[in-house]
């Protein structure tokens, strides 16, 4: 780490105020051009009329050029290049020297990329995404296939900016999991398969856990209470939040103090709601976490996907499906069923929301066979990008490698290869990662947490989230995108990314659950 090498002289000094206080402004706008098509993106996944789709491509696609264009604008390269000397006396950790240095990488990253391709992209994901909405429940892959061909060129054409490279994905994953390559993410995941697969074999080949008891029917408000009860109790701030429904559950974010969560309900799944409430709520409580100071600029957000994802991985499973968090919000779950649940012992309900099954849809899926989930989806579209496979013959592709991994195959598409909308709302490649580098990063993060406080477990099993939420607010959260991932990670565990923990914690959860030997 470097310290201050030299003292600036005081006209120096101001002159460096007057920059960064530009930059600062200039920063903010582009941050706000974002926030707004947040909110525009977010009204149209919850209460915008379908026929409202056109314009909204069309208003998202001009915010995203109006950003693109500030974003790349050659006075703010020119602010940034005169901050260099001011930052490189300030020690690496400030905010000031984390924040030139960020926005200069953006800066770089945004100036190789035409403004015109950024509103095509914008407006095609907006289409698409519309599309989607019908073309899933009808089971229509050749209405989704022209554009998922198109997402393909897309992403083929943006990997070409970043030329050369070792592969197509590497500038989209790099994007999303700042540090990572298709080549370390094949070697991750080709890490944890080969432990993770007899884990998963050795309890799929047994009889599945009962779980009728969450099939209900439950009614939706006091789903939606339940869930509100839990999430606000693991820390997040209504206040500064809100949650709405949708198809697909996301967290968003227009400022440091609304930070928004959506939700879907199932009558018949008692489990839907509860624990997407309590995914999406992680990413948000995240984002509540980032220290205000940095809002409004490149580090005012989580880092990456893969961090993220630790955290709503983290709230969801190894603190929303322990015992101990049951052992505390059981009672209170039974009294908002009676009829349902009253008969029903606690062991019971935790097995069932810990069920392990071979199952057709990622976002049901369990915590032991999710990960083969999007280890497929990845290979797939890296098989797409790199042009192994043709856009036209994924449902096949699809179908052999879900029999291949998971031992059943969909009927249909629409619970087969278009049932996430990831591919479905802009491109491919670079988004499905981050879940699995998440669960891996969510049980490091949690070891740490725990050596540093033996009591979190306890506390868990009594309701009382702090002590957990504080060490990661102050390790993680509040850093926003200051340190890159990599960094970030090592600085909260004393280790680099690691999938021992992660490996440990299924061994030891499912192990006694499933009486693995
Ligand atoms: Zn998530």
């Amino acid at each position: 780490m470097s310290q201050s090498r030299t003292i600036p002289a005081a006209s120096t000094v101001s002159c460096a105020e007057t920059r960064l206080t530009e930059l600062r402004k200039r920063l903010l706008e582009i941050s706000d051009l974002g926030y707004a098509a947040a909110v525009l993106g977010w009204d149209q996944a919850t209460y915008m009329p379908a026929a409202g789709a056109p314009a909204r491509g069309r208003q998202k696609a001009m915010l995203s050029r109006l950003a693109h264009e500030r974003a790349t604008d050659p006075d703010l390269g020119r602010l940034l290049d005169g901050l260099q000397t001011h930052v490189e006396a300030l020690h690496t950790d400030s905010d000031e020297a984390c924040l030139v240095r960020v926005a200069l990488r953006e800066f770089e990253r945004a100036t190789r990329v035409p403004a015109d391709f950024v509103s095509r992209r914008a407006e095609h994901g907006a289409r698409s995404y519309d599309a989607w909405t019908r073309a899933r429940p009808a089971d229509d892959f050749a209405t989704m296939r022209p554009y998922l061909e198109k997402g393909t060129e897309l992403a083929r054409e943006y990997a070409g900016f970043f030329a050369p490279c070792a592969a197509i994905a590497d500038p989209l994953i790099d994007r999303s999991d700042d540090g990572m390559t298709t080549a370390s993410v094949r070697a991750l995941f080709d890490a944890l398969r080969a432990d993770l697969v007899p884990i998963a074999n050795a309890i799929c080949d047994q009889a599945p856990a009962d779980d009728s008891c969450l099939r209900g029917p439950f009614d939706e408000g006091p789903q939606l209470a339940f869930a509100t009860l839990a999430i606000e109790a693991i820390g997040y701030d209504m206040r500064r939040g809100r949650m709405d429904k949708t198809h697909h559950p996301f967290c968003t974010k227009f400022s440091g103090d609304d930070v928004r969560i959506t939700t879907r309900v199932r009558l018949d799944d008692l489990s839907d709601a509860l624990f997407s409430c309590m995914h999406e709520a992680g990413h948000a409580i995240y984002e509540q976490g980032v220290a205000s100071a940095l809002v409004g600029t490149p580090l005012g957000h989580g880092v990456s996907a893969g961090v993220h994802e630790s955290q709503s991985r983290m709230w969801e499973n190894m603190v929303g499906r322990s015992r101990g968090f049951w052992e505390h919000f059981y009672p209170a779950l039974q009294r908002t069923f009676p009829a349902q649940l009253q008969a029903v012992p606690l062991e019971t309900f935790y097995r069932a929301i810990n069920k392990v099954q071979r199952s057709l849809i990622r976002t049901d899926a369990d915590e032991v066979t999710y990960n083969l989930h999007v280890m497929m989806r990845f290979d797939l579209e890296i098989d797409m990008l790199e042009g192994r496979l043709a856009v036209k013959d994924l449902p096949e592709a699809w179908r052999a490698r879900m029999q291949a991994d998971l031992g059943l195959a969909p009927a249909d598409d629409r619970d087969g290869c278009l049932q996430d909308v990831h591919w479905y709302s802009g491109w491919i490649g670079g988004a499905f990662q981050g879940y699995t580098i998440g669960n891996i990063l969510a049980a490091q993060l949690y070891d740490a947490a725990v050596a540093a406080h033996p009591s979190i477990p306890t506390e868990i099993g009594e309701g009382a989230y702090d002590t957990l939420s504080g060490w990661l607010c102050d390790r993680v959260y509040r850093h926003g995108a200051k340190f890159r991932p990599d960094e970030l990670i090592e600085r909260a565990t004393g280790a680099p990314l690691a999938i021992a923990p992660y490996v440990a914690y299924l061994r030891g959860k499912y192990g006694a659950l499933y009486q693995l030997s």
